[in-house]
């Protein structure tokens, strides 16, 4: 009997999945640079374009090298469809438009990374769709934000840069009951140790940017559901309105998932020793790791994470403290990147957070004192030892 890529254990998932050779049987898969295709006849393109035949049409729609890295990444999340999008913002982007119209509400985890924030506060209430932010831990004021005409929950967890965590089965529950749908954005998580789906989520988006590439080279991201939620909400509209990822993008990501499993594995092992370093130090007020039993929210965690991820916070009490850490760091570079094979370290205030209004940032607990790091792959021991003597510098 032939073997069903779906029976397979995951790490062989990302390694083979989707894999579809030319007869030229290479090994490391196509990279196929075309926008369009060419038809063996008039009646042949009539039938593509019918969709009697599933070929390939034009590289908007889909493209060989992105429909193998889809694949890929749907056998890996545990999802029926995949769609790759240029960017994790277009698929956040999409992945609201796709559930929202004119009249529909909106309810989002306060905590959202700030292109979110923007599209949700500035870009969706020009077409009508109003939006109320809640405290993402908390299940009451969930249910309590709904309305009528609700139709769509967001939620990052864990949350940048504090690592808030949602009960995503609960948060869906409360979505379902509502005639809602919910995306979780699992970036910080990864498809490794956290599968929103299962959970009970509708629709999972990735900035494939991150660990998926890992490495710093391209944007991507991606969309993930059920086949009929895809069709119905995200085929058309990925399809006329062109947010597609390029082949050569898709190309270097889908070599990225082949080792991302064992990339992020090694980086939570690395991040854990790091926060253990931190956590010991007397200059750090506090440490929030999500492998830490000492992390707000160690329960909720160990029902729905099978990993600690490699990002962590810390909070040095000032900003002048923070800074005087990132400028004494030797190896670990001060970037606002996560996910790489290289470590990095920003103060989210004065950077990714600094277009979020003071009071908010204070309703999230992000104080200036607070720096997050995401792990990469260096050696532990040097890892620790750079951030230790940062640490005594602070
Ligand atoms: C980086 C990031 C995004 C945006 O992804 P891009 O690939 O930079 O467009 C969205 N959500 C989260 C949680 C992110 O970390």
């Amino acid at each position: 009997m032939a073997e069903d890529p779906r029976d397979w254990e995951e790490a062989t998932r990302a390694v083979r999945g989707g894999m579809a050779r030319t007869p030229y049987g290479e090994i490391s898969e196509a990279l196929f640079l075309t926008q369009s295709f060419a038809y063996d006849s008039a009646g042949a393109a009539d039938r593509r374009f019918s969709g009697d035949d599933p070929g390939f049409i034009y590289q908007r729609f889909g493209n060989p090298t992105t429909q193998i890295f889809e694949e890929r990444l749907a056998l890996i999340e545990g999802a029926d469809v995949c769609r790759a999008t240029a960017s994790g913002m277009s698929a956040v982007h999409m992945a609201l438009m796709g559930l929202l119209k004119a009249g529909d509400h909106l309810v989002a985890g306060r905590a959202l990374f700030g292109s979110c924030r923007w599209i949700v506060s500035e870009w969706l209430p020009r077409f009508g769709v109003e939006a109320t932010y809640v405290d993402a831990t908390d299940l009451e004021a969930w249910k309590n934000a709904v309305r009528p005409n609700t139709k769509a929950f967001l939620v990052e967890s864990p949350a940048n840069p504090l690592l808030e965590i949602t009960a995503i089965g609960a948060v869906a529950e409360i979505a379902h009951a509502a005639g809602a749908r919910l995306v979780v954005d699992n970036v910080f998580a990864t498809p490794i140790f956290q599968k929103p789906l299962a959970l009970g989520a509708d629709v999972v988006v990735y900035s494939a940017t991150k660990h998926i590439d890992g490495q710093g080279r391209v944007l991507g991201g991606a969309i993930l559901g059920a086949e009929q939620l895809m069709t119905e909400s995200y085929k058309d509209l990925l399809r006329h309105t062109g947010p597609a990822l390029s082949p050569f993008n898709a190309w270097v990501l889908l070599k990225g998932l082949e080792t991302l499993d064992l990339r992020v594995r090694q980086q939570s092992l690395n991040a854990a020793r790091v926060a253990d370093a931190v956590g010991a130090h007397a200059k750090a007020r506090k440490v929030i790791y999500c492998g830490r039993p000492d992390h707000p929210q160690a329960g909720i965690i160990a029902n729905q994470m099978t990993g600690g991820g490699n990002v962590l916070a810390f909070d040095l009490g000032s900003q002048a403290a923070a800074w005087r850490f990132l400028d004494a760091l030797q190896i670990v570079d001060i970037s606002n990147n996560l996910g790489d094979a290289k470590s990095m370290a920003t103060h989210p205030a004065t950077t990714t957070h600094r277009s979020v209004p003071e009071a908010e940032r204070l309703q999230i607990g992000l104080t200036d004192g607070w720096v997050r790091m995401s792990v990469g792959l260096e050696g532990a021991g040097d890892l620790v030892r750079d951030v230790s003597r940062a640490l005594d510098a602070a």
